[in-house]
């Protein structure tokens, strides 16, 4: 196979991936440790226990990739069909391997059961290939070599996947790669106040004529992220060509991006905060407790954290946090006024300095044509004043609760650095 990558393809077997009875972990794992060696995954599949689906699969994988690697259906039982749509597919004969009975036999005794001829099928495999020792189950894998191509196939039960990878499919793998035995290595730019579309056209340049290292945009509710990945021989190497495309992106977007790899936006904003030697308290309403589980999820959050209340109930939002009543009275609950006053009431309870409000309307009910569903107003208090963005974000509950967790965020990050808060 020499210096070309190896183009590897997944198939996980099993009717209850199928179902939705159990996610696929399996192929996650795979995908991942595939990438380390510098594997290239082009294609995954999920299919049922049935034979003539997976030997359908198999040959479409063959016909296209170079290595085909299959997890589950390699058990003892009727539905157990990976060996044989292996069999079928490479046009072999099962055959058994005499170690592989003998070990099974001692295995059994030890636990004094016989096996039955279903317990033996497992150490069968098809003619020309292997078995694949299981050190922590009693499913062996197969190894097959077929028309310059290798199919592997591992069980289900996700210890005996990951150490049958570890230790026989990888090392196999790497071999065959040679020299070109190359890790990928990513580094993840985090985006703030710019959509997904805006972003992909400013760098329509990057991705358009990407090569090394490529960059992969990804959204989600209240961010977008820049995925680079390059393969290279060592990290030193990697992080060279990864900080030069890191750079020119900077130069073009850089005023967008608050974090880099793992600093997520509550670690930005704590690390602002610790910076300056600053606390801060919230008041949710529509959040329910995100804002504060967020700057919580950081280790080391108590050194700027005070605490929080969830004000839910007007009768909170003025027993607790001071809002007045005449300002729930005349501008509601969702409005700038209110959240103005919730964010000064967080900062004045516990003593901050800073309050975050966050109000609104989550919905999917509670709207009206004056106030509709998505409508939200995010606060900070400081010394120096409130200030207040009014969004409108349409979604489901978890998605716009995610968002105004963002918003709310990264308006403190940028109040405590001095960054003028500008609308999201
Ligand atoms: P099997 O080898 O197909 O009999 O699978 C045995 C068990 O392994 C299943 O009942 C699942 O609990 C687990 N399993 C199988 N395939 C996967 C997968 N792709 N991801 C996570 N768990 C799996
Ligand atoms: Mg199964």
């Amino acid at each position: 196979m020499g210096q070309q990558p190896l183009k590897a393809e997944l198939v996980s077997v099993g009717t209850e991936l199928l179902l939705g009875e159990i996610v696929d972990t399996n192929a996650a794992y795979m995908s991942q440790r595939l990438a380390e060696i510098g594997v290239d995954v082009h294609f995954r599949h999920t299919v049922g226990d049935n034979l003539d689906r997976i030997v359908s699969v198999l040959e479409l994988a063959l016909s296209r990739s170079d290595t085909v690697l299959i997890c589950g259906g390699l058990g003892p039982t009727q539905d157990d069909l990976t060996r044989e749509g292996v069999a079928q597919v490479t046009g072999r004969a099962l055959v058994s391997d005499p170690d592989a009975v003998t070990h099974l036999r001692e295995f059994f005794a030890q636990r004094g059961i016989t096996p039955t001829q279903n317990n033996l099928k497992q150490t069968t495999y098809p003619e020309g290939g292997r078995l694949l020792d299981n050190t922590c189950g009693t499913a062996p894998g197969l190894f097959v070599e077929h028309e310059g191509k290798l199919i592997f196939a591992v069980p289900g039960p996700p210890s005996e996947m990951r150490e049958m990878m570890q230790l026989q499919v990888l090392p196999i793998l790497a071999e065959q790669l040679g020299a070109d035995l190359r890790p990928v290595f990513t580094r993840v730019l985090r985006f703030c106040d710019i959509g997904e579309s805006t972003l992909t056209a400013e760098i329509a340049d990057f991705i358009d004529n990407q090569t090394d290292p490529t960059v992969a945009p990804y959204a989600k509710p209240g961010e977008v992220t820049l995925r680079l990945a390059t393969k290279a021989e060592t990290e030193a190497e990697a992080a060279q060509r990864l900080d030069e495309m890191e750079g020119t992106l900077r130069e073009q977007v850089g005023s967008f991006i608050y974090g880099v790899d793992d600093q997520t936006m509550e670690v930005a904003a704590g690390n602002a905060l610790r910076e300056k030697h600053a606390t801060v308290a919230v008041a949710e309403s529509c959040t329910g407790g995100l804002v504060a589980s967020r700057i919580t999820d950081v280790s080391g959050s108590s050194e700027y954290m005070l605490g929080g209340v969830v004000a839910y109930a007007n009768e909170i939002k003025q027993r607790l946090l001071g809002v007045p009543p005449e300002v729930l009275a005349e501008h509601g609950a969702v409005s700038e006024e209110t959240a103005r006053a919730m964010a000064a009431g967080a900062r004045k309870l516990f003593g901050a300095d800073y309050g975050v409000a966050t109000t609104g309307i989550a919905g999917p009910t509670g709207g009206t044509a004056e106030k509709p569903v998505g409508l939200v107003y995010v606060a900070v208090a400081d010394r120096d004043g409130v200030v207040v963005s009014e969004m409108t974000w349409p979604g489901t509950r978890e998605q716009f609760k995610q968002r105004v967790s963002q918003t709310a965020l990264n308006m403190l990050r940028k109040r405590v650095l001095g960054i003028e808060v500008q609308r999201p």
